[in-house]
């Protein structure tokens, strides 16, 4: 994971999601079956967590949301996740979506207290991948300006 594509949960600022989003990463970090699909529960988390209008929070929400739709969209690899994330960095430009959804509808889906009750891989795998679409479809005021980024930065 480099740095542009860290989501530091300590930046989080949600009691709720942060304990299982912590267990989560560990799991991820930890295990072989889960790590190619480490850059989908960053993307998703930090969907869900947007932050403010700092530079660092625009530009880490604008890549993320860029793979997220990439993954949910046209099945792309998230383990292409840091090498996109690398070319979308250098392309830069980012500016903040606006409006962003709020905290209460972007929790009213599924969140990583819902996707750390899995039993299996397989099953990891189902709640991981429906906590990403459900991200991606809270951002749907924005997905074309971020289909654009993406055509823009990757082409
Ligand atoms: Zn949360």
């Amino acid at each position: 994971m480099t740095e542009t594509t860290d989501s530091r949960p300590g930046e989080m600022g949600c009691e709720r999601c942060r304990a299982p989003y912590l267990e989560l990463l560990a799991a991820s970090y930890n295990d072989a079956d889960r790590q190619p699909l480490h850059q989908l529960l960053v993307d998703s988390c930090v969907a869900q967590h947007p932050g403010g209008g700092d530079p660092r929070s625009v530009r880490r929400l604008s890549i993320c949301l860029m793979t997220l739709c990439m993954v949910v969209e046209s099945d792309a690899d998230p383990r292409l996740g840091p090498r996109l994330h690398r070319r979308m960095v250098a392309y830069g430009g980012f500016r903040p979506l606006e409006p962003q959804p709020s905290a209460k509808s972007l929790h009213s889906r599924l969140s990583a207290a819902d996707v750390v009750a899995a039993g299996d891989t397989r099953e990891y795998g189902e709640l991981l991948t429906a906590w990403g679409s459900e991200m991606w479809d809270a951002w749907s005021d924005h997905h074309a300006r971020i289909r654009e980024w993406i055509d823009r930065a990757l082409n």
